[in-house]
């Protein structure tokens, strides 16, 4: 599997000069598996994604892509109406994500909002509920869902291929009273947890729990207890820049697990 993460930044894309370097691009991950393309929500980083898939077959309206969503707040699903792709008739789009995705995915693309209605999109796209607790297999990708505890609800995805998986539990609050069982076993032995990382433990302490969102401590908390080797933050808050995320996430979180890092918009990682 090459994962590369085209969006990392949580809740509102933040272009400029202090996010340049991890990137300020809100949640999108491409997953190439199998020489099948996946692809996991669509933030404003899908507009990249969307750009680099279009010398390929999708420039040509052969294309088909295996679409994953975890929720439907705004930083998962704004890139969508600039897929390019979308708009070359032929391509062929499969849709898993919670109950009510079609309908979300079309209310966003209404007039009002957008000026090109998502049902007037000349490519075609179905629609699969996917709830918690539920595996399901395409090709050889077997992909796990467990119930995120967030706003609004949600899945965390575990892909696996063959031996080797990969866990995004992002958009994930953790709980104060231990790990929850279906969390740690979704996580179990992965050789990747991408992990909502948004705030430091101090931050979270101060008036933001229930917001929906952990911290690196829990992370590595998680990674631990679930056998997991590789650790990636994600969904970096708007408000911290590169020098916050290097001096108050990933530099204490190395001293307690130094094969943490933090995910970087543009970063192909194999597994
Ligand atoms: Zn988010
Ligand atoms: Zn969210």
């Amino acid at each position: 599997m090459i994962i590369k993460y085209y969006g990392v930044r949580g809740s509102l894309p933040t272009p400029g000069k202090e996010t340049i370097k991890y990137g300020g691009n809100t949640t999108c991950l491409s997953i190439r598996a199998g020489g099948r393309q996946y692809i996991v929500d669509g933030g404003s980083g899908l507009r990249l994604l969307g750009n680099d898939l279009m010398p390929q077959a999708f420039g040509k309206g052969k294309g088909e892509a295996v679409f994953f969503w975890t929720h439907y707040h705004w930083d998962h699903l704004q890139g969508f109406p600039f897929f390019i792709p979308n708009f070359i008739p032929g391509n062929q789009f499969t849709h898993y994500g919670p109950p009510r995705l079609a309908e979300i995915l079309k209310r966003q693309q209404e007039f009002i909002t957008f000026p090109v209605e998502f049902d007037k999109m000349p490519s075609q796209h179905t629609f699969k509920e996917v709830k918690p607790g539920q595996s399901l297999s395409v090709d050889d990708l077997v992909v796990t869902s467990c119930a995120m505890s967030h706003p609004g609800g949600g899945n965390m995805y575990r892909f696996a291929q063959g031996a080797r998986s990969f866990v995004l539990a992002t958009d994930f609050e953790h709980s104060e009273d231990g790990w929850n069982q279906d969390v740690l076993k979704l996580c179990q032995g992965a050789n990747l947890l991408i992990f909502d990382a948004q705030y430091t433990p101090e931050e979270y302490a101060q008036g933001r729990k229930t917001w929906g969102h952990s911290t690196w401590a829990k992370g590595i908390e998680l990674a631990q207890t679930a056998g997991v080797r590789q650790l990636h933050f994600f969904h970096h808050d708007q408000m911290h820049s590169d020098r916050f995320l290097e001096r108050k996430i990933l530099a204490p979180a190395r001293k307690l697990f130094p094969r943490a890092e933090l995910a970087r918009e543009g970063w192909e990682v194999t597994i």
